[in-house]
């Protein structure tokens, strides 16, 4: 018996719902909350009669702690899982610390309006300090780790793919393949088609922000920042082929440079088709990527906003993507004295996800490593007081979940290795 409170009810959360209640042994009741209350009704709709897990539907403003806390005053449930945006995650941990909750979530904090003078204060100072200029990090979340240990209850951040498989991955590599992990490079593939000149996978607002920011990668010790786009590299993906990749600043690095002892450099690469840059470029410099709000017609709006209104819905690509994702890790270091290499990888068909939870490959490799760090929480396989990210705990649990659940995984010990 466990109740699991689902927030937000977009791309990611659509496949998280249906992984839960595929799994109905863990998850008997669950409750899909978010801002439309229609999306989280139509879910239900769509899986009652063919799951054993109860549905509950409710709608709340996640940007509004007290009425987080009321409605989980109201279900009482074990843990809450986050899928809503990255606007929301202080509310939602405010608001789970008041009600004794437990928090789940798969992307880390960024401000919805950037230009918030107090937000910016801290944040220039973050990027003078850290030597990155990300609008994301992880210190605003990390600060919550003495009042969740005081409340005695836990938050794991970051269970999605990457981050979240990618950091499991490097758990499980430090757990069973080396005594020393060197460097770390992140490579996360789509080869997937929808068709679109132009369409961003998941939430167009927080994808255009990451891939239009400052690239950054960790080496011995400290940051260096990259222009957008700078450093390009191609690779032969298992399954997808041959892609060009570029390197961006992305939040597991700063999770993974603190808690994989003696890392030396970790980098993350994401493949782009040259349609996609062109597009993003010519957006970006007319303005429509700004966060900063503007006049119109006696209207303040914010333009990033109205783009993200004119794209094609990420949730709807489902029918139309084809192609498959290859995500994964390649790992150097040292075992038994040797220097090592291997690559851990998943590969994902977006046909394949379509035709079991109606969502391209993109929302699934997110959805499933939702519901598995919901498990382990809820089941209590993973626990502790405070603030946790995925690669501190033991990896056998989740890797086996993974197989388990929709994302086999494999195991590469002759990889070829990015320059
Ligand atoms: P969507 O935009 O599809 O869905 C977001 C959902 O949150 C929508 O249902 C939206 O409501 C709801 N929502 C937004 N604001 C509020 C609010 N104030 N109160 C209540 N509900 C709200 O996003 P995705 O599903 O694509 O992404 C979800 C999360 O997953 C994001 O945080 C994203 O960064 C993360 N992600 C993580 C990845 C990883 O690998 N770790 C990869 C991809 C995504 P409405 O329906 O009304 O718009």
């Amino acid at each position: 018996m466990s109740r699991l409170m689902i927030i937000g009810c977009g791309g990611v959360a659509s496949v998280a719902i249906h992984k839960c209640c595929q799994n109905s042994e863990v998850f008997t009741d669950i409750m899909i909350a978010s801002r439309t209350v229609s999306k989280c009704d139509a879910i239900k709709k769509e899986l009652e009669g063919k799951t054993k897990t109860r549905i509950t539907t409710a709608t709340v403003n996640a940007d509004c702690v007290d009425e987080l806390v009321a409605l989980m005053n109201e279900y009482k449930p074990d843990a809450v899982l986050n899928v809503a945006l990255p606007y929301q995650d202080l509310t939602i941990m405010d608001a789970c610390l008041k009600a004794g909750v437990n928090y789940i979530d798969t992307a880390n904090y960024e401000p919805e309006d950037t230009d918030d003078p107090e937000w910016r204060r801290i944040y220039e100072k973050r990027c003078k300090e850290e030597g990155f200029t990300a609008y994301f990090d992880y210190s605003w979340q990390w600060a919550y780790k003495e009042k969740f240990e005081k409340a005695g209850k836990m938050a794991l951040l970051g269970t999605g793919f990457d981050p979240g498989v990618t950091s499991v991955f490097a758990a499980y590599a430090l757990k069973h393949y080396f005594d020393e992990i060197h460097t770390i490079d992140i490579l996360d593939c789509n080869g997937g088609d929808h068709g679109y000149p132009f369409a961003t996978n998941f939430n167009p607002e927080i994808n255009l922000r990451e891939v239009s920011a400052n690239g950054s990668y960790w080496e011995n010790g400290h940051w260096v920042e990259t222009k957008p786009m700078e450093i390009k590299r191609e690779y032969d993906f298992p399954q997808v082929g041959e892609k060009d990749m570029y390197l961006l600043h992305h939040e597991e690095i700063e999770s993974l440079a603190k808690n994989i002892p003696g890392v030396k450099r970790i980098r993350f690469f994401m493949t782009f088709g040259q349609s996609y840059l062109t597009h993003m470029k010519c957006l970006e410099n007319v303005g429509m990527l700004s966060t900063s709000p503007v006049e119109f017609n006696g209207q303040e709006i914010v333009p990033i906003q109205f783009l993200k209104a004119l794209l094609p819905d990420p949730a709807s690509l489902g029918p139309r993507t084809v192609g498959k994702t290859n995500i994964g890790c390649i790992f150097t270091g040292i075992k038994d004295g040797k220097e090592k290499t291997i690559y851990i990888y998943n590969v994902c068909d977006h046909q394949e996800c379509y035709k079991e939870v109606g969502s391209q490959a993109v929302s699934y490799t997110t959805g499933v490593p939702a519901m598995i760090g919901s498990m382990l929480v809820i089941t209590g396989k993973w626990s502790g007081k405070g603030v946790f990210n995925v690669e501190e705990f033991d990896p056998d649990p989740y890797m086996e979940a993974l197989n388990k659940w929709g994302l086999p995984w494999v195991v590469d010990e002759a990889p070829k290795t990015v320059e």
